[in-house]
């Protein structure tokens, strides 16, 4: 029989699935193998375990889940000159640095961004890579080594570039594709990675860089791609006014209608960021069941503008948070980004138009629905054992005990003391438990030094 885990005598519960053990405390939670068992209410009997965790202490709730990011920026994180430009600068001059990375940089810069989100509460994500410098398909095998592992769940995307600068894209030429190549390694990882059962640790999602960055049949192909294989499908879009300029002068369209145009408005489709979007455009969103990744701490560093969550949560998109790349961020900490999120939309909506539930719920099943999945999200008996738990003893909490979901989101939170990854304990008193940080990231620093003297 597989190993049993009870996580027993638990200060307070956050189930996120409206269960009436919510909020109790001396709950316990039953974990066998890789799934929730079975919740137990204060004072009943309770199982033998292999393992006893005691919850006096904890906040328990499910694992966050990132829906963007690109793991291999954090080699470039807080690059003086880039940290005070917009998108199309930014990718300009980071794009030259990005070229000359190496497999061995990725790895790095997978483990890091992994073990980043882990601490930070972040059970599952999803990866955006599209970076191939020379071609190179093993950068692909490199990121699944870098993150592997630390124990997290992955989303990883085969990304593409196939416009490069002299074909009126922002990339070098070392940095695109042809769409024979992209589309063969595309059907070759996901028939060599995809894990579309129930728990599966890596799913691969096909993911052009964005509608500039691609041309009108690799857009084509991936949706076709996506809709035989039953694969997620994920790409920016209208994420800066610069991009809606280029796709009316590019195309005539804005850039929600070329998308419709070719193919891309289903419920296959993760567009990150869709800050630039107008009212008839989130009810087409609602209407085709179109999911968002909101990046807020990103579209605030890049000035990028404002997305419009309220509206699109009213309207029933589906809306999930993302911490976005760590060259637009500089963090991947999922907890900051609920509590950026909240206080944006506080900025545009007002006080009243969005509270920590919401967030913690975009950060929660809202992101499990937008990677289309229905097994994460919620700690509910038959769900992955993908669960958190934070010391509401610390003094970031003082004082703040009358609501502790709210407190986590309000209140300054550093890191998770308990993580659990399909049932398995990676993060333990507030330390990773599968991989040597201090090795990482002297290893990693390494790598990052030696990738901006090659790009000199
Ligand atoms: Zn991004």
């Amino acid at each position: 029989m597989a190993n049993e885990l009870l996580i027993k005598n638990i200060r307070y519960l956050l189930t996120m699935a409206d269960d009436p053990l919510d909020h109790s405390s001396g709950s316990a939670i039953l974990i066998r193998g890789n799934q929730v068992v079975e919740i137990y209410p204060s004072g009943t009997g309770l199982p033998e375990a292999d393992r006893i965790i005691d919850g006096s202490k904890y906040l328990i709730m499910p694992g966050l889940v990132n829906c963007h990011h690109h793991f291999y920026q954090t080699l470039t994180r807080s690059l003086p000159r880039a940290a005070n430009a917009k998108l199309f600068d930014w990718l300009l001059y980071l794009y030259d640095i990005w070229a000359v990375m190496t497999p061995e940089d990725l790895r790095s810069a997978s483990a890091v961004a992994a073990a980043e989100l882990l601490l930070s509460g972040c059970t599952t994500a999803l990866d955006h890579f599209y970076v191939f410098p020379n071609g190179d398909n093993s950068f692909f095998d490199a990121e699944v080594e870098g993150v592997r592992p630390t124990g997290l769940r992955l989303h990883l995307t085969r990304g593409s570039m196939s416009l490069s600068r002299k074909d009126g894209g922002l990339p070098p030429d070392s940095l695109v594709q042809t769409d024979h190549e992209i589309m063969n390694h595309t059907a070759d990882v996901v028939s060599r990675y995809h894990e579309p059962e129930p728990f599966g640790m890596l799913r691969v999602v096909p993911a052009p860089c964005s509608p500039f960055s691609v041309t009108e049949d690799i857009l084509r192909q991936t949706a076709a791609l996506a809709s035989e294989k039953n694969l997620s499908l994920h790409t920016h879009l209208a994420e800066t006014e610069d991009e809606e300029k280029f796709c009316i002068e590019k195309h005539g369209l804005r850039p929600v209608d070329y998308m419709e145009q070719v193919g891309w408005l289903t419920e296959k489709v993760i567009l990150a960021h869709s800050v630039w979007v107008n009212s008839d455009e989130i009810l087409r969103y609602a209407d085709r069941g179109c999911a968002i990744a909101h990046c807020p701490t990103s579209n605030m560093r890049l000035g990028s503008g404002i997305a419009p969550v309220v509206d699109m949560l009213k309207a029933g998109v589906k809306v999930g948070l993302g911490v976005d790349g760590s060259a637009s961020n500089d963090s991947s900490h999922m907890i900051q980004e609920m509590r950026q999120a909240l206080l944006l939309q506080r900025v545009k909506y007002g006080a009243t138009s969005i509270t920590s539930r919401d967030v913690l719920r975009m950060a929660t099943v809202g992101g499990a629905q937008v990677l289309g999945r229905t097994d994460i999200g919620m700690v509910k008996a038959g769900y992955a054992a993908d669960l958190i738990g934070i010391n509401l003893d610390k003094i970031w909490y003082a004082g703040a005990q009358a609501d502790p979901p709210a407190a986590i989101v309000l209140c300054h939170t550093d890191n998770v003391d308990l993580s659990i990854v399909n049932g398995e304990v990676v993060v333990e008193q507030g330390r990773l438990t599968k991989i040597d940080l201090d090795e990482l990231v002297s290893r990693h620093n390494q790598n990052s030094a030696k990738l901006y003297k090659r790009a000199l």
